[in-house]
């Protein structure tokens, strides 16, 4: 999928285009609005664009991307852009994501949004090996259960052998991203993208401090282990028992 990104700060769209790349999208980036709307790229599946660009109003890049296709547009917005979001979306923008937003928001929303489009069912490319694996989609309703250990993402309640485990909220998070998929290792740059924000800058301490937190309060360190010099996976101490349970 081919998405163009019309942003001029380097500082969000570098972050961006590498996460995205990531999932398996082709990101086309320019840095005005005069540029999105000559690009002679191929014609993007989606479009991202900056309402605070430096030649021109994002909203007239809106209309004009608007006025010659169907082309979905998702608003990138600043806080106390509030008018502009509404305007954005009257003149045919499909969505908006304030700024600061994680890859994994913009994924969801980028789903959201071409199947709202009737576009084909979007599936990343998931380039390379295991690592690349994008997450699969879980009914949001149900809890999900592995071994002893039950994870509901609607009530953000953990239960290990029918035991309240009180966790964090990014304690829960990280805990819920790594169940998603038990078993596949996350480089700790997919994990600080995912669960924390592609704008994270610095160095990933905290996530140790999570993991060891994790491990401590689901008392077994077996659960989340360590792949040296790549990140982590989650693990069913004594084998993998893998259920959906909806509800
Ligand atoms: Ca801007």
């Amino acid at each position: 999928m081919r998405l163009l990104l019309i942003e001029d700060d380097d500082r969000i769209a570098g972050p961006l285009s590498e996460g995205l790349g990531r999932y398996g999208f082709t990101v086309d980036h320019v840095r005005t609005g005069s540029a999105g709307l000559t690009e002679r790229a191929a014609a993007p599946d989606l479009v991202l664009l900056d309402l605070g660009l430096p030649d021109m109003d994002g909203l007239d890049v809106c209309r004009s991307l608007r006025a010659r296709s169907a082309v979905p547009i998702i608003m990138i917005t600043a806080r106390g852009e509030e008018a502009d979001r509404i305007v954005g979306l009257e003149l045919g923008a499909d969505d908006y994501l304030a700024k600061p937003f994680g890859v994994r928001e913009l994924i969801a929303r980028i789903r959201a949004v071409t199947r709202r489009a009737g576009a084909p069912a979007f599936t990343p490319a998931g380039s390379a090996g295991t690592l690349e694996t994008p997450e699969p989609q879980r009914p949001s309703s149900g809890a999900r259960k592995l071994g002893p250990l039950t994870i509901n993402r609607r009530t953000r309640e953990v239960h290990l052998d029918g035991r309240h485990i009180a966790l964090t909220p990014r304690e829960f998070d990280l805990l819920a991203f790594l169940a998603e998929d038990p078993g596949t290792v996350w480089s700790r740059q997919q994990i600080m993208d995912t669960v924390w924000d592609p704008h994270f800058f610095g160095p990933t301490k905290t996530l140790d401090a999570h993991v060891a937190a994790l491990r401590r309060k689901l008392g077994d360190p077996a659960w989340i282990t360590t792949a040296r010099g790549v990140g982590f996976r989650l693990t069913v101490p004594g084998g993998p028992v893998v259920s959906e349970v909806t509800g």
